[in-house]
């Protein structure tokens, strides 16, 4: 690693001409690689360090007007020229004195004349070895460092760019959380606004088809027979108006979180006997059969029956308002799965059906797979959205199959007991 082909320069100053030739040709004949400067004088000595940059200073102690020692002095003061190895050459009657006086005034070295030539040329290779190393210790410092600086700016700089995008990921995070506290208040209101206007719209449509109906046996009783149709007309219309509201107010109820559900223990017998009661006349209106099938001993069930009610109702109008002159079918059956007690309750028609590509669809908000069909027999697009709501809340998940154009089911499949997954 030594670069010894470097020059190095060494200035030898002694008042004495014979010696400054005889120890110049010494070092150029055992030294390689070096430049050798003479000076007379410590102010010729002075005004070579002042042009030259000298490695290695050689200096006789005694020497008139300025001696070895005020010379080393005033290189010792100089910042430039402090660095520099000073070894002193005394007579050898005078070295004990001038030693410590030479190393007191911080001396690198000191040598006797006459000159001992092996101990000069290995002295000076001593020295020359010590500066070499050290400048080559430098540049490795150099290089070191200027790497280290090099990859602290790339770190500065790549950090720099880190903090920018944790910043500009945190304006983002707070731009989406705001806009969702936005939309969320947004949707809360929407919600109650809703709800409250669904509830005001209820009360007057009941004093509508209250009246509808007063009205109608009114009629009927004073002989006015030919008005009963229309008072009808009137009084079906406001119970259809009423089943919309009903379905925009549960839908906004479970929107806000605020739909409630009241278990209780029920035997599912009795409530599907209710059910088929109460669906007949639909089934009737588009010549429809019906038909209900429980398997034996179904038992009992806890959950919200008033719910339960509602998503076969919903599931059975569907199939009654899509099939003309078909056949509907209800069937109950107890399931077990895991161990867990079940039932699934099986809607099928043989109505118009549903294309597989809308099947998807059909429990979004507002989706009415065919816009003309359901149109002519009205609706919202809101009764299976809520229908699967209330089952899932009640822990429970709903399927359907469909072939377009020979009919459609609708599975339902509840726990024995329900599970409320309400948020
Ligand atoms: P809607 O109140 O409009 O009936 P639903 O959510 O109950 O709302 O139904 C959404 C749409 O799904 C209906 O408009 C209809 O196009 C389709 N659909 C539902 N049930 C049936 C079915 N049994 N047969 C054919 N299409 C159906």
């Amino acid at each position: 690693m030594l670069a010894t082909t470097e020059t190095l320069k060494i200035l030898i100053v002694d008042d004495n001409q014979n010696n400054l030739l005889s120890l110049h040709s010494l070092i150029n004949e055992y030294i390689e690689n070096v430049k050798v400067f003479n000076a007379e004088s410590g102010i010729a000595a002075l005004n070579t360090l002042m042009k030259k940059n000298v490695d290695l200073i050689i200096l006789d102690v005694q020497m008139p007007e300025m001696d070895g020692f005020e010379t080393a002095k005033i290189i010792q003061s100089r910042k430039k020229t402090r660095h520099i190895p000073i070894v002193f050459l005394t007579a050898a009657y005078k070295s004990e004195e001038f030693k410590k006086k030479g190393y007191g005034i911080g001396a690198a070295d000191y040598l006797t004349k006459p000159i001992d030539t092996p101990q000069l040329i290995s002295k000076i290779q001593t020295y020359l070895r010590f500066i070499q190393q050290e400048r080559q210790h430098n540049r490795i410092e150099l290089a070191l460092e200027s790497k280290v600086n090099e990859r602290t700016a790339e770190l500065l700089e790549s950090n720099k760019l880190l903090q920018q995008e944790i910043i500009e990921r945190k304006q983002m995070e707070e731009k989406i959380r705001w806009a969702l506290e936005k939309a969320e208040s947004a949707n809360l209101a929407k919600s109650h606004f809703l709800a409250n206007m669904s509830h005001e719209l209820r009360t007057p449509l009941n004093v509508i088809i209250g009246y509808s109906e007063m009205l109608e046996e009114d009629a009927n009783d004073l002989g006015y027979d030919d008005l009963s149709p229309d008072l009808e007309k009137i009084g079906l219309a406001a119970k259809h108006l009423l089943s919309l509201i009903s379905d925009v107010l549960d839908i906004t109820k479970i929107e806000a979180g605020k739909m409630e559900f009241f278990g209780e223990t029920f035997a599912i017998s009795q409530l599907i006997d209710e059910m088929i009661q109460s669906v007949q006349p639909l089934m009737d209106k588009q010549g429809n059969t019906f038909q209900a099938t429980l398997s034996d001993e179904l038992g009992k069930m806890y959950a919200d029956a008033t719910k339960l009610r509602q998503i076969l109702l919903n599931l059975l109008s569907n199939a009654a308002k899509f099939t003309n002159n078909g056949l509907i079918t209800l069937k109950v059956t107890s399931t077990s799965e895991q161990g867990k007690k079940g039932f699934n309750f099986i809607v099928t028609d043989t109505g118009i059906g549903i294309k597989s590509e809308k099947i998807s669809h059909l429990f979004q908000l507002f989706s009415q797979v065919d816009s003309s069909s359901t149109r002519k027999q009205g609706g919202t697009g809101l009764g299976l959205v809520i229908t699967k709501q209330f089952t899932e809340m009640m822990g429970g998940t709903i399927s359907v199959e469909s072939d377009f154009g020979k009919g459609s089911t609708f599975i339902v499949r509840l726990p024995e007991q329900m599970k409320l997954s309400q948020e």
